[in-house]
């Protein structure tokens, strides 16, 4: 048989290597805006209308399919690294690590197994012993890089009811206990796990705090239900709020029970000398999330899940196959054995990267920025007579309401606001009552921009 290509979907052909050049050359131009078009959403029925059928027998090209993200698709997705993005948790990802995402792309390594990955590995392994050591964690700790805090929470409690369920047998029921500020992902990894939940009062700011938690588990004791995992939260979504850790460990400890530190959006600022304060107790944790691809400048999707000692996670999770045995038997390091997952790619390649090549100081100042903002942004609200301050910001949210609106009156100017591309500001309910939130952790949101929306309110 003669040697020609066998397949039409591999080879750098002339048109190829052209697309090559366009797709190289509209990740600079994305990448050079500033700001980014903020952007927003359109029907599927619009959507349709505007791209046709892209999914055909004998492909539309390259220049349309490329021609139809760049003008369709792309445009109906908000950028969430715009500066005047401060609904949810926005994304700020440095140059450097979305540049180097390319380079996890084009490189193919498989990042489940030391065989495969060992050296990509060793540097995902470096950036999470970095992040445990922020945390206080001692030298044997470390985990793995998942698609996101919903992920690591789910594969720490898991670990966690697998420990306590060794020491205890598998048939006492036993249950998670959190704040009603845990995040919502907590709830679905109960409803997985299939375990209740034993709900700990919040103090007024919505914390868990120490006598509160011990009162929750002394009630949960006397109906014979036992505790297995404690879940602190480092920085509540909502509010930014960080739970009492120092004494949910020490709860967690007399129990011997798990302590998980849920700060999937708050433990960037581990890194942050302003911030590093307030986690004082997560050096007890058994086990901790932080999602760089929220505050740490990492692009989508990237969660750093810690274990103090990682081999209960491997006991816990780890999968037998006969055609994995092999790598079993000369592993130094399988990612894949510390979650709810086989397959992986590197996602902790781009942040090693930007920190490798900036250094730690460069994303201590970063960091501590967004908490800076926060605290402008206060300021400016409390300045204003029309607006009032709901809490002083712990982290980078800030929570207030605007004078006179009614739910309806929030929500239509956040409409208006996203459609003529001021900002995405979008109102959430606290205490059962419908406010504003604005999340800093784009470090180039200027105070203008803050000024600009405040302004228009
Ligand atoms: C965002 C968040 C999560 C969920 O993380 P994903 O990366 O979206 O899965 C969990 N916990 C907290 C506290 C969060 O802020």
């Amino acid at each position: 048989m003669p040697d020609v290509s066998p397949s039409p979907l591999h080879g750098l052909d002339p048109a190829t290597e052209s697309m090559a050049h366009e797709i190289l050359e509209y990740v600079l131009d994305r990448i050079r805006m500033s700001p980014p078009p903020l952007d927003g959403p359109l029907t599927a029925a619009e959507l349709s209308a505007a791209t046709g059928t892209m999914i055909t027998g004998t492909g539309l090209g390259y220049e349309r399919a490329f021609e139809l993200f760049r003008d369709v698709l792309a445009p109906a997705c908000i950028s969430s690294d715009h500066p005047r993005y401060l609904a949810f948790v926005p994304t700020a990802p440095s140059e450097a690590a979305t540049l180097f995402d390319l380079v996890v792309s084009a490189s193919s390594i498989y990042g489940d197994w030391w065989l495969e990955g060992a050296g990509a590995i060793h540097a995902e392994n470096e950036t999470l012993r970095w992040m445990a050591g922020l945390a206080g964690l001692p030298d044997g700790a470390g985990g793995v890089f998942v698609s996101g805090g919903t992920s690591g929470n789910l594969a720490a409690l898991t670990t966690a009811r697998e420990t306590w369920r060794r020491h205890h047998g598998r048939d006492r029921p036993a249950a998670i206990a959190c704040a009603p500020s845990a995040h919502s992902s907590i709830r679905l990894a109960a409803m997985v796990l299939d375990v209740p939940i034993v709900p700990v009062d919040p103090d007024a700011r919505g914390r868990l705090t120490e006598t509160a938690l011990r009162a929750a588990v002394e009630r949960s004791a006397t109906e014979g239900l036992d505790v297995f995992a404690v879940v602190g939260t480092g920085g509540a979504t909502n509010t930014g709020i960080v739970d009492d850790l120092a004494g949910a460990a020490r709860v967690a400890t007399e129990l011997g029970a798990w302590f998980h530190v849920d700060a999937a959006y708050g433990g960037a600022a581990l890194v942050s000398t302003v911030g590093r304060p307030l986690f004082a107790g997560i050096e007890s944790a058994d086990s901790f999330v932080v999602d760089p691809h929220k505050w740490l400048f990492a692009p989508f999707d990237c969660c750093a899940l810690v274990y103090r000692n990682p081999a209960l996670a491997g006991a816990a999770l780890t999968q037998h196959a006969e055609y994995l045995e092999t790598l079993d038997a000369t592993a130094e390091w399988n990612p894949s054995d510390f979650a709810i997952h086989m397959t992986r790619r590197v996602r902790g390649l781009p942040l090693w990267f930007s920190l490798a090549a900036h250094g730690v100081e460069a994303y201590d100042r970063a960091v501590s920025r967004g908490i800076e903002l926060a605290h402008e942004a206060a300021r400016m609200i409390a300045d204003t007579s029309t607006l009032e301050l709901i809490l002083e910001p712990e982290l980078s949210v800030v929570l207030f309401r605007r004078l006179g609106w009614n739910a309806d009156d929030y929500q239509a100017w956040s409409d208006r606001a996203l459609a003529n591309g001021l900002a995405l500001v979008v109102p959430t309910v606290h205490d059962g009552e419908t406010i504003f939130r604005l999340c800093f952790v784009n470090p180039t949101t200027t105070v203008r921009d803050i000024e600009s929306i405040l302004g228009a309110m």
